[in-house]
């Protein structure tokens, strides 16, 4: 079910921009404010349970660090398993990296090879706070293929809208908020 107006709002509010963060030029769209919003919060987390119920997914991929609070409590409503994505050097098995640039630097995101189980083709969400340029995100879902999974849809609560980020994305690409 879409989201009603009143709802967008309700989330939309909860979000605060602050300026020249963490370089000057960038406004950082700030989600400790929505996630300390329990309205808000439920809101969200009840949208992105009703509109997953209908996929046929097998986890829930998230990117470090905020998609992990959205996705492991989405994966646990859902039913199904949550796999970090992380930043280098964090994930102590053998790992599949990638590396890629982002609005404000480079960075490099890996990905235990074992992630989605011995099963080829594992239906995978990918899910992250912001898609900004789409670099970290395409990042991750290129890892979620080099091990053998399918990564179905990329699932974000905001989108920074002008700086297309969705264009080039192999899977589906959903946002909750658009931002132009
Ligand atoms: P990108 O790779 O350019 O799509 O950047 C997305 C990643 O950087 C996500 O993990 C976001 O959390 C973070 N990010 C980029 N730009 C912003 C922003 N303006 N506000 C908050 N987070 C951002």
């Amino acid at each position: 079910m879409p989201l009603s107006s009143e709802e967008k709002e309700i989330i939309l509010n909860s979000i605060r921009d602050i300026p020249d963060f963490p370089k000057p030029g960038i406004i950082f769209k700030d989600i400790t404010t929505l996630l300390g919003n329990a309205k808000a919060f439920n809101t969200l987390m009840d949208h992105l349970t009703n509109r997953y119920l209908g996929y046929d997914l097998d986890y829930i991929a998230g990117i470090d660090a905020r998609g992990f609070i959205f996705g492991s409590i989405l994966a646990d409503r859902l039913g199904i398993g949550f796999v970090p994505v992380r930043k280098q050097g964090k994930l102590p098995y053998t790992t599949v990296s990638e590396k890629y640039s982002l609005e404000y630097g480079f960075d490099e995101v890996e990905i235990h090879i074992d992630a989605f189980g011995e099963t080829k083709g594992a239906k995978v969400l990918l899910i992250d706070d912001l898609i900004a340029t789409g670099g970290t995100a395409k990042a991750a879902a290129n890892l979620i293929d080099k091990v053998g999974a399918h990564c179905v849809e990329a699932c974000f609560i905001m989108e920074l809208a002008f700086l297309n980020g969705r264009e080039g994305f192999s899977s589906e690409v959903y946002s909750v908020l658009q931002i132009d």
